[in-house]
């Protein structure tokens, strides 16, 4: 198995944390492309941010250990966001078996008010409760206000903002607590005031390129958030295949730092 990592200078090593981009397609994903969703890791733990495609193969492909899962973050409840949760769900279920590491403890899962009580009943249907010893699942709404808290665990803090999106949705401020390193992810979103705060002096700026308009962002528009938050890093997903070529030119327009545009399976460190 091979991973990739990318920083520009070295490979990830035990006392960074890295993000695992496993997928950068905007709603249409392709063959070769999974829709986009993320893992954000640290000490070979990780927090899944959305949940598309089929995550479990992704992971550990990658690397990391489904089971080694810290919590789970849906931005906001659109297909390409949620659609693999039932079936991530169910291979964290089996893997446990399979692995004899079966698990004892709840799994929390934490979403805007509104698609909580959509990702609790698309969860639902499929009955999971019922199955033998599947673990319990711990639904927490995350509040629609700039600086909410999220979660916190031994490594990171977690904070998000609403953003400018066509159903109510969310960006994320990771900050490693022993470090102060810092990553931000707009999901989806129209540039906004409040992903360029949330982003303020960030490390590492993860933005959607999917173009301008409908509650989306360009990659001019993503370098023009990055230079007005004065973020480090500028790492650009959810993007069409079609645009590709152009993006890296077009954010450089706006934004004078390091770009990258994300490729699926890839880690960055930050
Ligand atoms: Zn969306």
């Amino acid at each position: 198995m091979s991973v990739s990592v990318e920083n520009g200078a070295h490979a990830v090593t035990s006392d960074e944390s890295s993000v695992v981009i496993l997928g950068t397609a905007a709603a249409l994903a392709d063959f070769g492309r999974a829709n986009t969703y993320l893992a954000v890791v640290r000490q070979g733990r990780y927090w899944l941010v959305d949940c598309a495609d089929s995550p479990i193969g992704r992971l550990q492909h990658m690397d990391i250990d489904p089971l080694a899962v810290r919590g789970i973050i849906i931005t906001h409840f659109h297909p390409d966001h949620v659609f693999g949760l039932p079936i991530y769900l169910m291979g964290l279920y089996l893997l446990g078996f399979f692995k004899k590491r079966v698990r004892r403890e709840p799994l929390a899962i934490y979403a805007p008010v509104e698609a909580l009580q959509l990702v609790r009943a698309m969860v639902g249907l499929y009955q999971m409760q019922t199955w033998t010893d599947m673990f319990a699942l711990e639904y927490h709404s995350i509040e629609m206000r700039p600086g909410s808290v999220v979660a916190e665990d031994e490594d990171f803090s977690i904070v998000s903002t609403p953003t400018h999106h066509s159903v109510s949705s969310i960006a994320l401020r990771f900050l490693v607590k022993d470090n102060g390193h810092s990553l931000v992810y707009s999901s989806d979103t129209a540039p906004c005031p409040e992903v360029e705060a949330l982003a303020w002096g960030v490390d590492l700026l993860i933005h959607e390129a999917s173009g301008a308009g409908f509650g989306h962002t360009s990659a001019a528009e993503a370098g023009a958030v990055a230079a007005r938050a004065n973020a480090a890093r500028l790492l650009l997903v959810h993007y069409f295949p079609e645009a590709k070529p152009r993006l890296l030119s077009e954010a450089q327009r706006t934004y004078s730092g390091p770009v990258q545009v994300a490729e699926d399976l890839t880690a960055y460190a930050w």
